[in-house]
C-alpha cells in the first residue's frame, strides 16, 4: 500500500465542492481549489483545521469553474493568501465572462474575485516540501492545469481525470477540438504512469489504467455524436445546480430552464424539445440515473436525501455530523493521507 506523503492533504468533499488538497510545509502552505461559494463556511472550517494554526500564504487553482473558485474571495479574505489562476483563465476572470465560466450562464454561483499571478505549462512550483511541474490539461476546460510530481510519481489532476470519468466536455463551436484535447489529456496522464492520482472529485486513487480506460471509452463514445454530448452535458449541468438549489418545484421547472441560457442554447441546438418538453425528458433521465428524486410535488437531488436517510440511520452528534449538517454535503467531508490503492 503506498502512501502519500504526509505533506499532502486532501480534504474530500462532493459533487458540488471540488476536493481541496493542503500542501504543507512549515510556514509555506498551499491550497489548491476553494470549493462551491455557498458551503465555503465548511471549506473555511475544513482547511482551518488541517492547517491548525498554521498560515496559508498561497492559493492556486487547478481551473475556474464555479465548483472550484467559488470559494476563493473568502479563502483570500480570510487567509490573507495570494491566488494563482492558470494562465488561459485569467482572461475569463479578469472581464468575469460569466458564460465562459459556466456561471450565469449554466445557473452556477460564485463570487468574484481578483488574481496576484498566473501560472502555465512547465512552471516549477515548490508545493508540501516538493517539487511540481505545471502541465496544461485541456479538455473539459481548455485552460486547466494540473500539477505532476516525478519523484513520487504524483497527479494533481483536477477535472481531467476522476476514478470513473472527467469533467464535461460541452458541445457547441469547438466541441471536436475540445474532446480531442480531452483525449490527449488522458493519453499524457497515462504516459507518465502516476502512481497516486488525487482528482478534483472523488477519493484518490492508484489504479490509473483503469480509470484511463474508462475515460478513454467515454470520450470516444462522444466523438461523431455531439446531440449525445450536448444531452449529457445538459443532464450535468441540471444535475449541479440541483445539487445548489437542493429542490425545485416540479411543476416551476420549464420556468426555470427558460432562465438558464445553456438549456435554450442546447435545446434549440441538439434536442427540440421546448422547455416543457426538456423538463419531462430531463426529470425521466435523471431519475433513471438515480440523481434526483421526487418529493410532494418537487424534486430533490438524491444525493439530499442519502445525507438525510444517513442522518436518520446513524444520528452520530458528534463533530463530523454537524459539519455535514452546516455544509449541506453530498458525503461527510474526509481527509486522506492514504492512497486507497496502490499499484
Ligand atoms: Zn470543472
Amino acid at each position: 500500500m503506498a502512501l502519500l506523503p504526509a505533506s499532502i492533504r486532501v480534504i474530500v468533499r462532493d459533487w458540488l465542492n471540488a476536493n481541496h488538497v493542503l500542501l504543507l510545509d512549515g510556514d509555506d502552505n498551499v491550497l489548491i481549489d476553494s470549493g462551491y461559494v455557498t458551503h465555503a463556511d465548511t471549506t473555511l472550517r475544513l482547511v482551518r483545521e488541517q492547517l491548525a494554526g498554521r498560515p496559508l500564504p498561497r492559493l492556486i487553482n487547478s481551473h475556474c469553474h464555479a465548483d472550484h473558485m467559488g470559494g476563493n474571495a473568502a479563502v483570500q479574505r480570510v487567509f490573507g493568501c495570494t491566488l494563482s489562476v492558470p494562465a488561459g483563465e485569467a482572461n475569463l476572470i479578469e472581464r468575469w465572462d460569466t458564460q465562459a465560466l459556466w456561471i450565469d450562464w449554466a445557473g452556477q454561483r460564485a463570487e468574484r474575485f481578483a488574481f496576484d499571478a498566473v501560472i502555465r505549462s512547465g512552471d516549477r512550483l515548490r508545493m508540501g516540501g516538493l517539487a511540481w511541474t505545471v502541465l496544461d490539461a485541456p479538455g473539459h476546460d481548455m485552460g486547466a492545469v494540473m500539477f505532476w510530481n516525478a519523484d513520487q510519481r504524483i497527479l494533481i489532476a483536477g477535472d481531467a481525470l476522476w476514478q470513473r470519468g472527467f469533467g464535461v466536455v460541452l458541445p457547441g463551436p469547438g466541441w471536436r477540438e475540445r474532446l480531442a484535447a480531452a483525449r490527449d489529456t488522458l493519453l499524457r496522464i497515462r504516459a507518465l504512469a502516476p502512481a497516486h492520482v488525487i482528482p478534483g472529485h472523488g477519493a484518490v486513487f492508484g489504479d490509473v489504467d483503469t480509470a484511463i480506460a474508462t475515460s478513454l471509452a467515454r470520450v470516444e463514445g462522444f466523438e461523431n455524436d455531439e446531440a449525445r454530448l450536448a444531452r449529457h452535458a445538459v443532464k450535468v449541468m441540471f444535475s449541479f445546480a440541483l445539487m445548489d438549489l437542493g429542490s425545485l418545484d416540479e411543476d416551476s421547472l420549464p420556468d426555470y430552464l427558460a432562465t438558464v441560457p445553456v438549456y435554450g442554447e442546447y435545446d434549440q441546438a441538439f434536442l427540440g424539445l421546448g422547455f416543457t418538453g426538456l423538463a419531462e425528458w430531463l426529470v425521466a433521465e435523471l431519475l433513471r440515473a438515480g440523481a434526483l428524486s421526487r418529493r410532494a410535488g418537487k424534486i430533490v437531488a438524491a444525493w439530499r436525501l442519502r445525507v438525510q436517510s444517513r442522518r436518520r440511520m446513524t444520528d452520530e452528534p458528534g463533530p463530523a455530523s454537524r459539519t455535514l449538517r452546516a455544509s449541506g454535503a453530498g458525503r461527510r467531508p474526509s481527509v486522506q493521507k492514504k492512497s486507497r490503492a496502490s499499484r
